[in-house]
């Protein structure tokens, strides 16, 4: 199964992410936690992709196709994989045909989650993430058991940089501006399931996992 996740920021992508890839057995492949990992490290990738991301714009093109074509060549992505976050712009959502096409491969499904703008900022300024194990939960959609501690790993939650309001406004607006036009790049090709990402996560989930059996 090979399955793109798209949707604006904080629409629920990583949290159905992390369902889905339990369910199919698929390696998910979030650009975003691979520049916060490479941040952690502080390699030169991390510096570069840092520069971008605090001010809530996307990291250019060349340094983000290069990575998902060497992940998905990997040996674990042989029988599949879910892309979250990536492709984010036209640009690279051809260069991800062109390397499928070389590799004899072809996407599945490509899973649109729908919300609007005012819920987004809620959900992307309460959105606490573990630094351990990157669960992902919400003050007050999702908490978890006890404040500010994973229910998975017992690590410490913390608030991404890019989840301040201003920022996240100007992340909705890039995603208007460079992500949107995908949806109807990849519905001309037959891929796209529209979802409504304002329903409760289990909800949207069924919707997801009943579209793929069919
Ligand atoms: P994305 O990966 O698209 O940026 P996340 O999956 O991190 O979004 O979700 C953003 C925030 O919204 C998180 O705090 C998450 O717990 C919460 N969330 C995700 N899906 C739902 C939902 N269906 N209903 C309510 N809150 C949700
Ligand atoms: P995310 O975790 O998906 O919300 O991504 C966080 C940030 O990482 C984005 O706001 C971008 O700055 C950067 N990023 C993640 N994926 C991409 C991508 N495919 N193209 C460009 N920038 C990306």
């Amino acid at each position: 199964m090979r399955l793109i996740l798209l949707g604006p920021p904080g629409a629920g992508k990583g949290t159905q992410a992390s369902v889905i890839v339990k369910e199919y057995n698929i390696p998910h492949i979030s650009t975003g936690d691979i520049f916060r990992d490479n941040i952690k490290r502080d390699t030169e990738l991390g510096k570069r992709a840092k520069e971008y991301m605090d001010k809530g714009l996307l990291v250019p093109d060349e340094l983000v196709v290069s990575i998902v074509k060497d992940r998905i060549a990997e040996d674990d992505c042989r029988d599949g994989f879910l892309l979250d976050g990536f492709p984010r712009t036209i640009n690279q959502g051809e260069a991800l045909d062109a390397e499928l096409e070389q590799m004899s491969l072809e996407l599945d499904k490509v899973v649109n989650i729908d919300v609007g703008v005012e819920i987004l900022i809620q959900r992307a300024i309460g959105r606490r993430v573990c630094r351990d194990c990157g669960a992902t939960y919400h003050v007050e959609f999702s908490p978890p058991r006890t404040d500010g501690i994973c229910d998975i790993c017992n690590g410490e939650l913390f608030q991404r940089d890019d989840d301040k309001v201003e920022t996240v406004k100007r992340r909705i607006e890039v995603y208007n501006e460079q992500t949107e036009p995908l949806i109807d790049y990849y519905t001309k090709k037959g891929l796209v399931l529209n979802v409504d990402g304002t329903k409760p996560i289990d909800e949207i989930f069924e919707k997801i996992s009943k579209s793929l059996m069919g």
